[in-house]
């Protein structure tokens, strides 16, 4: 039995540590917002730990899912971060955050001195998938440490593949999500155009949905925007933040760019913390 220890009790990070407890995986949290780590250890049978380091000292295995750069940097090199301590014997470090690969890099090379095994690992697919194990995970790093937790990636998705050193997966995440984007403002200024001419989002909905043009994440949006449901399964704050990390590692396609200042403006203007189809609200008010 290996001992997993989970930083980053999110929107995906909860239900993610579901399905490792469900798979009989022995799991130890720590979150920032104590009340988070309580509230899931009222409903599934999991350790709770008071720090980082804590769990660097107990872990086989640890996996950070945060916001970004800066909340990971923080966990490995803040004080009690996971760097702060001598971890346990061969322990693995897992980033399932979409993060830079300049960051995984950086992180990499530095656990790497203190005998830690790093792999960036972040996942396609929103809450949903989380919940029912649906993940697509994509891994760079040693591929002989890839195969050593597959057992786990296994028990959060439905498919992972292994890229390559550590950086390669998280250019395939940003590349999904720069495509992500770019579906999603399209989809977004369809219906725009649509209501613009009087037919509703109700009427043209469904015809995308049954045409070539239709596609899961089509589908998956559909109702939240019947119903003006804008509560954040992916915030569209983190997808702004994503589509800046492409940008800052060269992006500089027309669609991509035009997307940037559409998700940079919609998170001034007070959208971040919504649905990442609130770009629709966004154009709408726009
Ligand atoms: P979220 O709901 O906003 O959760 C973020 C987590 O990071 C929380 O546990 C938060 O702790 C923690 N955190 C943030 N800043 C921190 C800091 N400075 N120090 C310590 N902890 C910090 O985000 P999410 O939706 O779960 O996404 C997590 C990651 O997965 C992101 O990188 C995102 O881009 C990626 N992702 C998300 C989705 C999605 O659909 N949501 C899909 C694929 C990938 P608190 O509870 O204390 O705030």
């Amino acid at each position: 039995m290996i001992n997993i220890g989970w930083i980053g009790l999110g929107n995906m990070g909860s239900p993610m540590v579901k399905n490792l407890v469900k798979a009989g995986f022995k799991v130890t949290v720590y979150n920032r917002s104590a009340d988070k780590s309580k509230a899931l250890a009222e409903e599934i049978s999991i350790g709770i730990a008071g720090s980082p380091a804590e769990l660097a000292g107990t872990s086989d295995v640890i996996v950070t899912m945060l916001s970004d750069d800066k909340a990971v940097k923080e966990i490995y090199e803040g004080s009690n971060g996971i760097l702060s301590v001598e971890s346990k014997k061969g322990m693995i470090a897992v980033d399932m955050s979409t993060v830079s690969p300049d960051t995984t890099q950086a992180l990499a090379a530095i656990c790497k001195e203190n005998g830690i095994a790093y792999l960036d690992a972040p996942v396609s697919g929103s809450v949903k998938p989380a919940e029912d194990a649906q993940l697509i995970i994509m891994a760079g790093g040693e591929e002989a440490v890839y195969e050593k937790v597959k057992p786990m990636f296994d028990a959060l998705g439905k498919a992972s593949f292994y890229l390559g050193k550590n950086g390669t997966a998280n250019v395939a995440k940003l590349s999904i999500n720069l495509f992500l984007g770019i579906v999603t403002q399209g989809l977004a200024e369809a219906v725009v155009f649509a209501r613009k001419n009087g037919l509703t989002a109700e009427a043209l909905l469904p015809l995308i949905n049954a045409g070539a043009v239709g596609s899961g994440l089509t589908k998956l949006k559909t109702e939240n925007i019947i119903h003006d449901d804008f509560k954040a399964a992916f915030a569209l704050k983190l997808l702004a933040k994503d589509i800046r990390l492409a940008k800052e590692n060269g992006m500089n396609t027309p669609i991509g760019l035009a997307l940037s200042t559409t998700l940079q403006s919609a998170s001034e203007k007070g959208h971040g913390e919504e649905d990442m189809i609130a770009v629709l609200k966004y154009l709408s008010e726009n």
